[in-house]
C-alpha cells in the first residue's frame, strides 16, 4: 500500500531529453545538448562513472594510452601521455569531465522503465517520472558479464565467477583456476592469477592477437594514424559480426611488447581449446586450438603488413618492421579436464559482456535482445543509443571514440526536436 502511495506521489518532471547513464557516453551527449541549449537531464543509477567504480577488477588499467583519453572539449593533461590510467584515475578523469561539461546529472536514480507515451516518452525511475520528447540510451555495453549455458554444469564445490565478480587473486581459494576466454580480460586474469601462484588453464576460442608496441610505437598510435579506428560502420562488410568480435589481447602496460598465449605458456599457464561442454564433471575442450591460433596469427600479420604499407606512403619516425613468433600450440593439447578430481577450485567466465535493456519497454530489440538502430538512431522516433561497439565507427565504444558519434547523433536529435518530424531510421550526418 505504502509503495502504491509512493508511486502516486512521485514527482513528475518534463524535459526535452532524458539521457540514461552518466558514463563518458552520457556525459558527452550532455555536452553537445548543452551547447545547443537543449533542456535535458542525465539519470544515473549509481555515481558518475559507476561502471568503472563497480564492475572492474583492481589491477585493470586502460588499454588505450593517456594521449588517447579525450572527450569533447577535454583531454588528458598529465605528464605521462604514453602511460595507462588505473581505475581511480579513470573515475577521476570522468568526474572532472562531468564538472567541465556542467552535466545535469541526477545520481542514484535508476531508470526502471521507458515507455512511449503519445508522441513522447515516459521515463520512470526510483526517484520520479520524467516526460521527454527524446531519450538517449547511454547505459553502457557491458552491464552484464556473459556466462554461457555450460556454466550450469559446473560441479558443486567449484566457485564460478564472472569478470564482474573477479577483483583480485586474493579472493580465490587455493588451487587451480580454469579461465574460459582468451581475449583482453581472460588473458589479464590468467597472467595475474598465475603470478599469484595458482595453476591456471585458459580455454581459448576465437581471439584477436595484437602487440602492445610495433616498430617502437604503441599499437594504438598505428590504429589511429592509419585511420583504422575511424572506419565507418557503413564500410565494414559484415558489421553485425564485427560488432560481436572479442576485444584484442592487450594489457595497459609497456612491460613487454606483447602479452599473448606464448607469454602465458612461458609462465606456466596451460593453454587449451574452446570449452565445449562439461559432462559428468569433466570439461571438454575443442580440438580447434591450432586453427584458432593460426587464424589470429594470420590476422595480426595482415594488420602489421597494412601498417608497414601505410608507413611506406606516410613516412614516420619509427623502427624497422618486425614479426612476432607464431603462437606455439602443443602437438596434443588436452581435450579433457576432470574438474571433480583435479585441483581446479575456481572457474572464471571471461566470455564477454552485454548490455542490459530490461528497463526498456519499447519494441526496439531484435530477437537476440540487441537494440535495432542505424548508426545510433534507434528504430523509434526520438530515441538514440551511444557507446556500443562499432556503433558508427570502429572507435565507437572507446572513450576517445565518443566525440564524433555524440556530436553527430545529438545534431540529429536537435533536428528531430526542431522539426517535430519523425525521422526514424534516418541517418545522422
Ligand atoms: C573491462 C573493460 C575494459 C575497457 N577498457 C577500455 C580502455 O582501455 N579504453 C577505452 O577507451 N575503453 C575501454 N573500455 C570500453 C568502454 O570505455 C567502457 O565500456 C565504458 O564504460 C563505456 O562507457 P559508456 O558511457 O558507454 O558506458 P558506462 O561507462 O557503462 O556507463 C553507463 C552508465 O549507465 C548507468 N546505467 C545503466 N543502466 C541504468 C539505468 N537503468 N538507470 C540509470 N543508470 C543506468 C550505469 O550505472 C553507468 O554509469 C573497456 C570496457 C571494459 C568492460
Amino acid at each position: 500500500m505504502i509503495n502504491v502511495i509512493r508511486q502516486l506521489i512521485r514527482p513528475v518532471g518534463t524535459t526535452d531529453v532524458v539521457v540514461v547513464g552518466a558514463g563518458h557516453a552520457g556525459l558527452a551527449a550532455s555536452y553537445f545538448l548543452s551547447r545547443q541549449s537543449i533542456d535535458h537531464v542525465v539519470l544515473e543509477r549509481g555515481e558518475i562513472a559507476n561502471s568503472w567504480r563497480t564492475e572492474r577488477w583492481d589491477s585493470l588499467k586502460l588499454l588505450t594510452p593517456n594521449w588517447q583519453s579525450r572527450l569533447p572539449g577535454f583531454e588528458y593533461a598529465g605528464e605521462d601521455p604514453d602511460g595507462f590510467m588505473s581505475m581511480p584515475e579513470v573515475i577521476q578523469f570522468i568526474e572532472e569531465y562531468a564538472k567541465y561539461a556542467a552535466a545535469p546529472v541526477k545520481t542514484h536514480t535508476t531508470v526502471q522503465s521507458v515507455q512511449r507515451h503519445l508522441d513522447a516518452y515516459r521515463v520512470v525511475s526510483n526517484r520520479g517520472v520524467w516526460h521527454a520528447k527524446a531519450v538517449v540510451i547511454a547505459s553502457g555495453a557491458c552491464n552484464i558479464a556473459n556466462k554461457p549455458r555450460v556454466s550450469e554444469a559446473v560441479p558443486e564445490g567449484i566457485a564460478s565467477l564472472t569478470a564482474h565478480d573477479f577483483r583480485n587473486a586474493d579472493q580465490l581459494e587455493r588451487g587451480g583456476v580454469l579461465i574460459v576466454g582468451a581475449s583482453a580480460t581472460g588473458l589479464q586474469f590468467a597472467d595475474e592469477i598465475r603470478k599469484a601462484g595458482h595453476e591456471v588453464t585458459i580455454a581459448t576460442g576465437e581471439h584477436v592477437r595484437l602487440p602492445r608496441t610495433y616498430r617502437g610505437r604503441d599499437i594504438q598510435f598505428w590504429m589511429h594514424s592509419t585511420g583504422l579506428l575511424n572506419q565507418s560502420y557503413e564500410e565494414i562488410d559484415d558489421v553485425s559480426r564485427a560488432r560481436g568480435l572479442p576485444s584484442p589481447q592487450l594489457v595497459g602496460s609497456h612491460d613487454a611488447p606483447i602479452l599473448d598465449l606464448n607469454r602465458l605458456s612461458d609462465n606456466g599457464v596451460k593453454v587449451v581449446g574452446r570449452l565445449m561442454g562439461i559432462n559428468n564433471g569433466t570439461a571438454q575442450f575443442s580440438g580447434s586450438l591450432r586453427n584458432v591460433c593460426a587464424l589470429a596469427d594470420l590476422k595480426m600479420r595482415r594488420l602489421l603488413e597494412a601498417i608497414d604499407d601505410w608507413i611506406e606512403h606516410n613516412p614516420v619516425l619509427c623502427d624497422a618492421p618486425e614479426r612476432f613468433e607464431p603462437t606455439r600450440v602443443d602437438d596434443n593439447p588436452s581435450l579433457l579436464l576432470d574438474l571433480q578430481n583435479s585441483n581446479v577450485r575456481t572457474i572464471i567466465w571471461a566470455t564477454g559482456f552485454r548490455p542490459d535493456y530490461s528497463w526498456l519497454d519499447v519494441p526496439v530489440l531484435d530477437r537476440k535482445g540487441r537494440i535495432r538502430h542505424e548508426g545510433g538512431v534507434v528504430d523509434m522516433p526520438g530515441m538514440y543509443v551511444l557507446g556500443l561497439p562499432m556503433l558508427r565507427r570502429r572507435k565507437s565504444s572507446f572513450i576517445h571514440g565518443i566525440e564524433d558519434d555524440a556530436r553527430e547523433l545529438m545534431a540529429h536529435l536537435a533536428d528531430y526536436l526542431q522539426c517535430g518530424a519523425e525521422l526514424p531510421g534516418s541517418r545522422a550526418a
